[in-house]
């Protein structure tokens, strides 16, 4: 079988070897001679993946004392909403920077519970950019924003500086780049972007938020829900998190974020600096903003679309054209993306 390379914008590219791996726990998981579809979540051979998945997300991103990890289900679309509830306390607002789509998204949710006041926004630039020179208002009970904007290509360089709560949506760049999780309250990221299949959704929160006032919550959308019953309040996600944990798994094994952020940075290099040399590629998001996971470009002579189409088409690579909000390409680069799959767009590119 020809080697395909894999853009796909989400659920995202995992590592071959953690593919094989899962495909083998399907047929004869742990060698109970029973696949992991079919054992109790309670047996000790998955709480033992839970304990590890657990474990692996707080070691490789440095969890400090005071925080808890989750996994819970409804994908990062239920977290614009749980995250809303969990955080809300007596203030009833909540600030929001809105990049794309999906903190759009998390925006219109908070009206279950809240008011949401919009700080900032670069929708009528149609989410070039990352807006910059913002208040961050100290009546609000937190200040919410999407890390990267899966669907625009632009990524926040550095961490909001915020004087209340932080909460981030970290759905496609968690695990790819070393983040201080002391500085937020709450994290939340859908497995299938950069952590594994879809099915999951990883939550990272601070212990001190189920303390405060906070509105009555229904227990399946109280984070403390899972937090207290180890993701085991109901049936888990089983699969979703045990081929998580296969990928934090080798994530540690090739050294861990710190390896994983130098390829992605040669990676998102390597890409850039092609649109920027060839006269046939323009970049879509500002400079200063480009997101290293999903690279966002159109072409600036149309009538070439069709030749430039079949080229990348018959060099193997799937998944880069554009969403249909914004149009052109869009090349994701999640963590198990090889340099060489970067390399042999590049080429084509130079080809065309
Ligand atoms: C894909 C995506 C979502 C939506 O995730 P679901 O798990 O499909 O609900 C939310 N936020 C960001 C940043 C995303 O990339």
């Amino acid at each position: 079988m020809a080697k395909v390379h894999n853009y796909s914008a989400g659920p995202c590219i995992l590592p071959q070897e953690v593919i094989k791996e899962a495909a083998d726990a399907v047929i004869n998981f742990d060698g109970l001679n029973l696949s992991i579809l079919e054992i109790s979540h309670r047996s000790a051979n998955f709480v033992a993946v839970m304990d590890e998945a657990v474990a692996l997300v707080k070691e490789l991103l440095e969890v400090p004392e005071g925080y808890s990890v989750c996994f819970a289900q409804g994908g990062a679309s239920l977290g614009f909403l749980m995250s809303a509830y969990n955080m809300i306390a007596d203030n009833k607002k909540a600030a929001y920077i809105n990049t794309g789509t999906w903190s759009d998204k998390a925006i219109k949710e908070v009206g279950a519970v809240g008011e949401a006041v919009v700080i900032a926004s670069s929708k009528d630039d149609n989410y070039n950019h990352i807006p910059k020179g913002y208040t961050i208002p100290t009546d609000c009970d937190y200040l919410h924003y999407t890390s990267n904007n899966t669907i625009f290509g632009t990524q926040f360089q550095e961490i909001p500086n915020s004087p209340i709560p932080l909460v981030c949506d970290m759905s496609s760049d968690i695990f790819s780049k070393k983040i201080d999780v002391s500085k937020f309250d709450l994290i939340y990221a859908g497995a299938q972007k950069n952590l594994g299949p879809a099915g999951a959704t990883l939550y990272i929160v601070k212990d001190e938020i189920f303390s405060r006032n906070r509105i009555k919550i229904p227990t399946m959308l109280d984070i403390e829900t899972h937090v207290k019953k180890d993701s085991m309040f109901n049936t888990p996600p089983v699969y979703s998190i045990y081929v998580s944990m296969l990928n934090l798994r080798h994530l540690k094994k090739i050294g861990g974020i710190e390896a994983q952020q130098k390829i992605n940075e040669e990676k998102a290099r390597i890409l850039y600096a092609e649109i920027d040399r060839n006269p046939l590629f323009k970049g879509v998001a500002a400079e200063e903003d480009r997101s290293t996971m999903n690279v966002t470009f159109v072409l600036t002579d149309e009538s070439k679309q069709a030749k430039f189409d079949e080229m990348w088409k018959a060099a193997n690579i799937s998944g880069i054209k554009g969403h249909r909000s914004i149009g052109g390409y869009r090349a994701s680069m999640y963590n198990a993306l090889p340099v060489s799959s970067v390399q042999v767009l590049v080429d084509v590119m130079k080809a065309l």
